[in-house]
C-alpha cells in the first residue's frame, strides 16, 4: 500500500473506516523498520506536578477536580529523577505537567533546566510538555537548555475543541503556541486524543492532515479514556473502536509522514496490556516509560487505570526491555533519538 504525502482528507477518511487494517498496520511497520530501524527511542516521562489552572472537560488532573491531592516535585527532585534516567541510558526525558502561568514556575522549570544542561550537556535530550506559555516564557526555557516541546492540538477540528473545552480555552492559541515555539527553534511535538465523544473518522483525516500542514516533528495520539470525575464522563462514544483507530491512525500516520517520530502511548497500554507494542507493530518508534517517584504517580491521573502507577523506575525498565524484545525490537539506549524530520535544520 502506498500513501502520497499529498494524499486528501476523504482518502484518508476512507482508509481510517475500514477496520481490515492488517495490510495498513504491516505496511506501515515496514516502513518503520525500512526508515529507523528495528529500535525503539525512550524519553523518561517526569510528572513534575498535578497544579492546573486549566479546566479541560476530559482531564483527570484539571483545576476543578476537587478531589485530586494536589503536589509539586521540588527543584531536587526532579533533577535526581532526570539524572536516573541519564544513568540508565534513556537518552531523553519529557518534563510534563498541568498548565501553570507565573514567574515563580517559570523561573523553577528555568533553573532545573539550567542544572539539567550542566550536568548532561547535550547529550540528553530535553523535552518539554508544560501547556501554553508566553513567547518570553518559552524562549527562556530554550535558552535554559529545553530543545522539544510536546503541545496536543487535542483534535484539528476547532468545533470539536470548543465541545470538550469551557468557553475561555482557546484553539487559536493553541495553534498559535504550535507556531510560536517552531519559531525558536523547537523541535515540535503534538498530537490528539481518539475516540472523543462526537469525533468523526473525517475529524481524525482531519488530525493526520494538520500533522502534515503544520510540519511537525513529533506525534503523540492516544485513545480518549474518560474518566469518572470529569464533566465529559457520561458523554457517548463515537461507534469505533477507541484502541483499534489509534492503532490505524498510528500506521496511516507513519505512511504519510515517513521521517517524524510517533509515540506509542501509555494510554494504548490501559486498554490492552500489550497495547504499547502494537503501536509499535503499527508504525511508532518512541515509548515514554513513567521515571515519575513511586509515591507521586497515584496523584497523577489524567485517565483512570493508568499503567505503572504502583510500580517504580527500576522495575518499569525491566518490564519494557522484555516487553520490546518480545517483539523482535531492540531499545536505542544513550540514544537522543531525534525525528528524522528536524534533522539538518538549524535547532
Ligand atoms: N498540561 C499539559 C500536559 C499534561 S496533559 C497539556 O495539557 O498540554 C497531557 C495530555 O494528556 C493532554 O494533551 C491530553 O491529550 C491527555 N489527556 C488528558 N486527559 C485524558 C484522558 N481522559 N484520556 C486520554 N488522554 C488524556
Ligand atoms: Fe491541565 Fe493539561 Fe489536563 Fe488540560 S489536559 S486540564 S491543561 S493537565
Amino acid at each position: 500500500m502506498h500513501v502520497d504525502r499529498d494524499i486528501t482528507p476523504a482518502e484518508l477518511a476512507k482508509i481510517l473506516a475500514d477496520s481490515d487494517d492488517t495490510a495498513l498496520r504491516a505496511e506501515a511497520y515496514r516502513q518503520k523498520v525500512a526508515l529507523l530501524g528495528k529500535k525503539v527511542a525512550l524519553r523518561g516521562l517526569i510528572e513534575c506536578s498535578n497544579i492546573c489552572g486549566k479546566n479541560c472537560l476530559y482531564c483527570g488532573i484539571r483545576g476543578g477536580n476537587a478531589k485530586v491531592v494536589r503536589y509539586r516535585m521540588t527543584e531536587d527532585e526532579i533533577v535526581e529523577a532526570a539524572t536516573w534516567a541519564a544513568e540508565n541510558r534513556y537518552g531523553s526525558i519529557v518534563l510534563q505537567a498541568g498548565e501553570i502561568q507565573n514567574e515563580a514556575n517559570t523561573a523553577l522549570v528555568e533553573r532545573v533546566l539550567t542544572r539539567i544542561h550542566t550536568q548532561f550537556g547535550d547529550d540528553l535530550g530535553v523535552t518539554l510538555s508544560l501547556g501554553e506559555q508566553t513567547e518570553d516564557v518559552y524562549r527562556r526555557w530554550r535558552a535554559a537548555g529545553a530543545h522539544r516541546y510536546l503541545l496536543r492540538i487535542e483534535s484539528s477540528n476547532p468545533e470539536l475543541y470548543a465541545r470538550i473545552h469551557p468557553a475561555d480555552h482557546s484553539w487559536q492559541t493553541r495553534r498559535e503556541c504550535l507556531c510560536t515555539l517552531k519559531r525558536l527553534g523547537y523541535i515540535v511535538g503534538t498530537g490528539v486524543m481518539i475516540g472523543l465523544p462526537g469525533q468523526t473518522v473525517a475529524d481524525l483525516a482531519g488530525d493526520i492532515a494538520f500533522f502534515r500542514d503544520e510540519g511537525v516533528d513529533m506525534i503523540g495520539m492516544g485513545p480518549y479514556l474518560p474518566h469518572p470525575e470529569t464533566p465529559l464522563a457520561a458523554a457517548a462514544a463515537p461507534a469505533f473502536s477507541a484502541y483499534a483507530m489509534t492503532l490505524r491512525m498510528i500506521a496511516l500516520t507513519r505512511l504519510c509522514l515517513p521521517d517524524v517520530n510517533i509515540a506509542s502511548t501509555t494510554a494504548l497500554q490501559a486498554i490492552a496490556p500489550d497495547g504499547r507494542e502494537q503501536g509499535i507493530l503499527s508504525g511508532a518508534n518512541v515509548i515514554m516509560p513513567n521515571v515519575t517517584p513511586r509515591k507521586y504517580r497515584e496523584e497523577y491521573l489524567l485517565y483512570p487505570n493508568k499503567p505503572c502507577t504502583h510500580e517504580d523506575s527500576e522495575l518499569c525498565r525491566g518490564c519494557l526491555g522484555r516487553r520490546i524484545h518480545s517483539i523482535g525490537e531492540e531499545i536505542a539506549w544513550g540514544e537522543r533519538a531525534d525525528p528524522l524530520h528536524a534533522r539538518g535544520e538549524e535547532r
